[in-house]
């Protein structure tokens, strides 16, 4: 153990009420994953049957505006989706466990500590090579996601030049961005003492910052054309919107993202004075001019009504809680050979990997919590929207995204409590119309 390791002291039980043994941190964690497998599997297996169920009959609310055909689509596009995902899931849940239990990880550990390499870079070379192995297993479902699902159903106009394009770019930011976080990261677990994890997260929120500062005018031109939003009704319509609720912006633009996809999208970047507005092309082509101010003012919404402020703190206050338990954990064998690694603690890479590696398994069960929230925030905007602009123009402004997307207007009520951000569009239109 290193000299810098001297508030490390490794302790055999921590502060648990209980004695934690190895072996039992290693059933708790079969047994979480064997749960958030089920569970998610589950899930998918009840919205595959209820959008299915549903493939025939369009919504009453909807049966004006949107016809059999779509309504099929939109099942069968879930249903592929769905199938998919669950494939990923097997995959992504058999990697973990190959990682952990299965030793991959020890593997790795043992392989990194071969190149010779200074205590920093060692750890650093750790956390590459189990980012590259996850990338590789990632990799071919995101191909058959854009070529197979995406194709099929008419979405996909990237070609795989553009594509192979996308993942050598998507690595070399991942790794210009990364490389010196984990540099970072790592070193002040050895030397800063046992206050470390506060001197971490003071490093995450300054990369954070800098991230969404490059993020519009660095890493986002790489991969898009960005040009300003042409003078017409829509650019008019949304100047008047703007000046009516007070909002100064660095500029209006329209990014081309039909060269890869046919999903339609608008987003806010940037902070301060130097917020940005993008318009995919794709959403500018199908919306009127009343209908893109109307989207437009749902967005506005969650900067007006705090909920990207709110956003940021709360992912603040959860990952200073994450990096002290990880502060912790670092200290107790049973953390490591419960999980299929010996204990390093003289290697704080070891437990930064293995800590975000098993981390979801077990901070599942928050996000339908998190979904709400973000829910109760999207009928927010809905109603900001519905004050500034006009409540009917959003209303035929998303029939026409859901259609669009072949998003499903009947999802399956438990699956979409726990996974969707955004409420299903009928009862977003039906608070709308309420108003
Ligand atoms: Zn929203």
């Amino acid at each position: 153990m290193g000299r810098a390791f001297s508030h490390i002291a490794l302790s055999q039980s921590g502060p648990l009420p209980f004695i934690v043994t190895a072996a039992l941190f290693t059933v708790i964690f079969a047994a979480a994953v064997a749960a958030w497998l089920a569970a998610k599997l589950w899930l998918a297996q009840r919205q595959i049957r209820f959008v299915a169920a549903h493939r025939e009959e369009v919504p009453r609310a909807f049966s004006d505006r949107v016809g059999l055909a779509a309504q099929q689509k939109a099942a069968d596009y879930t249903v592929a989706r769905m199938r998919f995902s669950r494939e990923e899931v097997l995959a992504e849940t058999a990697l973990l466990v190959l990682l952990t239990l299965g030793g991959g990880l020890g593997l790795l550990v043992a392989w990194t500590a071969s190149f010779g390499l200074g205590p920093v870079a060692t750890d650093v070379a750790l956390v590459v090579a189990v980012g590259v192995v996850a990338g590789l297993v990632g990799l071919p479902f995101s191909y058959a996601y854009t070529f197979g699902i995406e194709a099929r159903f008419g979405f996909n106009r990237t070609t795989r030049a553009t594509w192979f394009a996308d993942v050598a770019k998507s690595a070399a930011v991942a790794a210009v961005l990364g490389i010196p976080l984990a540099a970072l990261v790592i070193w002040l677990m050895r030397a800063a003492g046992a206050w470390w994890w506060l001197w971490a997260w003071l490093a995450w929120m300054a990369f954070q910052f800098l991230v969404l500062a490059l993020y519009p005018t660095v890493i986002a031109p790489l991969f898009n054309r960005f040009s300003p939003l042409p003078e017409g009704p829509a650019r008019t319509a949304i100047e008047a919107l703007l000046a009516r609720c007070g909002f100064t912006s660095k500029g209006l633009f329209v990014m081309d993202g039909s060269r890869r996809s046919s999903h339609g999208n608008a987003y806010f970047t940037g902070f301060g004075r130097a917020k940005r507005i993008v318009f995919f092309d794709t959403l500018l082509e199908r919306l009127a001019p009343g209908e893109v101010e109307a989207v437009l003012a749902h967005e506005l919404g969650h900067f007006r009504l705090r909920h990207v402020l709110k956003r940021m703190a709360w992912s603040a206050a959860v990952s200073a809680v994450v990096l002290a338990l990880l502060a912790w954990l670092v200290t107790v064998p049973w953390f490591y050979e419960g999980l299929g690694v010996p204990a390093s603690p003289e290697r704080p890479g070891v437990a930064l990997v293995l800590f975000f590696l098993a981390l979801p398994v077990f901070t599942f069960v928050l996000g339908p919590l998190a979904s709400l929230y973000s829910r109760r925030h999207e009928f927010e905007a809905d109603a900001f929207a519905a004050r500034h602009a006009s409540a009917a123009a959003l209303v035929t402004a998303l029939v026409k995204l859901c259609e669009d997307n072949a998003t499903t207007l009947t999802p399956d009520p438990l699956y979409s409590a726990v996974y969707d951000s955004h409420p299903p569009a009928a009862l977003r239109i039906a608070r709308l119309r309420a108003s």
